[in-house]
C-alpha cells in the first residue's frame, strides 16, 4: 500500500492536537522522567511570570480546564451550578489524579472563583506547593511596582526552597531571554495570521499556543518557527471572509469546535485573547539588568489588557480592543465569553459601548468549555460576517 507523505503543516498540527487531547499530561511526565529530580509547576490563566519557574529548572504547565472531553463528576460537588466550568473541571483533573505529575500549582488573581480554588487546592492537595499569585492594581513603580517585586521575590524564594537552591539573577535573566524569543515567535505568528489568515487558520494557531502550555519554551519556539516556515511554503485557498477579533475567552477556553465553527461560518479571526500568558508582556524584557525590576516594569507599563486587569481610568476602557481592531485591520468583534464569567461579562457592556462609539460592528454569545451545539453559534457568526460584508463596507 502506498502511503502519501504527511505535509509538514499537517504533522505539526497533528502533534499539537495530540498534546491538546492528552488530559493525562504525558508530555509533562516524559519531560520529568528525562532527568532525575525534575519538577513541574501548573498555572492557571491569565498570567504568571513563567520565567521564575523556568529559572528554577522547572517546567511551567498551563492548566486550562478539562475541555469538552472530560466528564465532570466530583468537581461539581465543590461549586454551585451558576459558576463557570473551568474551576470544576480543573478540580476534576486534580481529584482524578491527572495532575499528580505537577509538584505545585499557581493561581493568579483573575477573579474570586480562582481565589477560592487556590484555597480548595491547599486543603485538598496538602503535599503540593500551592500559591495564590497576586498582581498589582496600581501601576506606579514606587507603589504597585514595589508590591509586585515583593510578590515576585516571595515566589522566587518559594521555588528556590522547592528545588533546594536559590534562584539566581543569572538564571532569571537566561530564562527572560528564552521567553523573549518565545514571545517574539508568538508575535510573529499573530502578525502572520493577521496578514494571511487563510494561511494560518485560528484552529491551527490555537493548537500551537496550547502546545506551549506543556512544552518547554525552547521547544515551543522552534515548533512555532517550523510551522510558520511550513505553512508559508504552501499556498492555501483564500476566501472573502470577514476579519474579526475574538474577545472574552481569556480564561475558560471555548471548545476547538467553536473556533472551527466561527471560521467555517465566514470569519477570519485576526486577533484574540486566548492564552494571554504567551503575549501578556508586549515587548522584550531586558535580560541584562535586575530581573525582578524588569519583569515588574514590563507588567506595569507594557502589558496586555483583559477584564481581569484593572484599568486606571475610564478613558482607557476598551482602547486596547480598539487598538487590536485597528492594527489587525479587523472589521468587527465577536464577544465570546464563558457562561457565568463575571470579569468578561461585566466588562462586556462597557467594551460594546466603546466599539459602538468607534463604529465597529460587534456581536456576542456565551459558551462553556463543553458546549456541544454549534449550529446556533455558526448561524450567528455567519450572519455577523454577512452583515459586515453587506453593510459595513466603506
Ligand atoms: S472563566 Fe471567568 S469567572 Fe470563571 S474562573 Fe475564569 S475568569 Fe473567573
Amino acid at each position: 500500500m502506498n502511503l502519501l507523505p504527511v505535509s509538514p503543516v499537517v504533522a505539526i498540527v497533528e502533534r499539537c492536537q495530540a498534546l491538546f487531547d492528552d488530559l493525562d499530561f504525558n508530555a509533562v511526565k516524559q519531560w520529568k522522567e528525562a532527568a532525575p529530580g525534575r519538577k513541574a509547576i501548573g498555572y492557571m490563566p491569565v498570567y504568571v511570570p513563567r520565567e521564575l519557574i523556568h529559572a528554577a529548572g522547572m517546567l511551567p504547565v498551563g492548566i486550562l480546564g478539562g475541555g469538552d472531553a472530560l466528564e465532570v463528576i466530583q468537581g461539581d460537588a465543590y461549586y454551585q451550578s451558576y459558576i463557570c466550568r473551568i474551576p470544576r473541571s480543573t478540580l476534576e483533573l486534580g481529584l482524578t489524579g491527572r495532575l499528580n505529575c505537577l509538584d505545585g500549582m499557581l493561581f493568579p488573581s483573575i477573579c474570586d472563583v480562582i481565589r477560592n480554588l487556590s484555597g480548595m487546592w491547599q486543603i485538598l492537595f496538602k503535599d503540593k506547593f500551592v500559591r495564590y499569585f497576586d498582581v498589582p492594581q496600581n501601576y506606579v513603580d514606587s507603589i504597585g511596582g514595589t508590591f509586585y517585586i515583593q510578590e515576585l521575590q516571595s515566589l522566587r524564594e518559594d521555588l528556590g526552597k522547592l528545588r533546594g537552591a536559590p534562584v539566581t539573577d543569572a538564571e532569571l535573566n537566561a530564562s527572560i531571554a528564552l521567553y523573549n524569543e518565545n514571545r517574539t515567535a508568538v508575535r510573529d505568528l499573530y502578525a502572520y495570521r493577521a496578514a494571511k489568515p487563510w494561511q494560518a487558520p485560528t484552529s491551527e494557531v490555537y493548537l500551537l499556543l496550547r502546545a506551549g502550555m506543556v512544552l518547554p519554551p525552547e521547544e515551543h519556539t522552534q515548533l512555532l518557527r517550523e510551522y510558520l516556515a511550513a505553512t508559508d511554503s504552501v499556498a492555501r485557498p483564500k476566501r472573502d471572509n470577514a476579519r474579526v477579533v475574538i474577545n472574552g475567552s481569556f480564561c475558560e477556553q471555548p471548545p476547538l469546535s467553536l473556533i472551527k465553527s466561527i471560521e467555517m461560518s465566514g470569519c477570519y479571526i485576526v486577533d484574540d485573547d486566548f492564552m494571554l500568558v504567551t503575549r501578556w508582556l508586549l515587548d522584550e524584557v531586558p535580560a541584562n539588568a535586575n530581573p525582578l525590576e524588569e519583569l515588574s516594569k514590563a507588567f506595569l507599563h507594557r502589558s496586555a489588557t483583559s477584564a481581569a486587569k484593572y484599568d486606571q481610568t475610564r478613558e482607557e476602557k476598551g482602547m486596547f480592543l480598539v487598538g487590536q481592531v485597528k492594527t489587525r485591520g479587523a472589521e468587527g468583534v465577536i464577544f465570546a465569553a464563558p457562561s457565568f464569567c463575571d470579569p468578561a461579562l461585566l466588562e462586556r457592556p462597557m467594551l460594546q459601548d466603546v466599539l459602538s462609539k468607534h463604529n465597529i460592528p460587534h456581536t456576542a454569545f456565551k459558551f462553556a468549555e463543553n458546549t456541544g451545539q454549534m449550529a446556533p453559534i455558526r448561524e450567528q457568526s455567519g450572519t455577523f460576517a454577512d452583515s459586515i460584508k453587506l453593510w459595513s463596507a466603506a
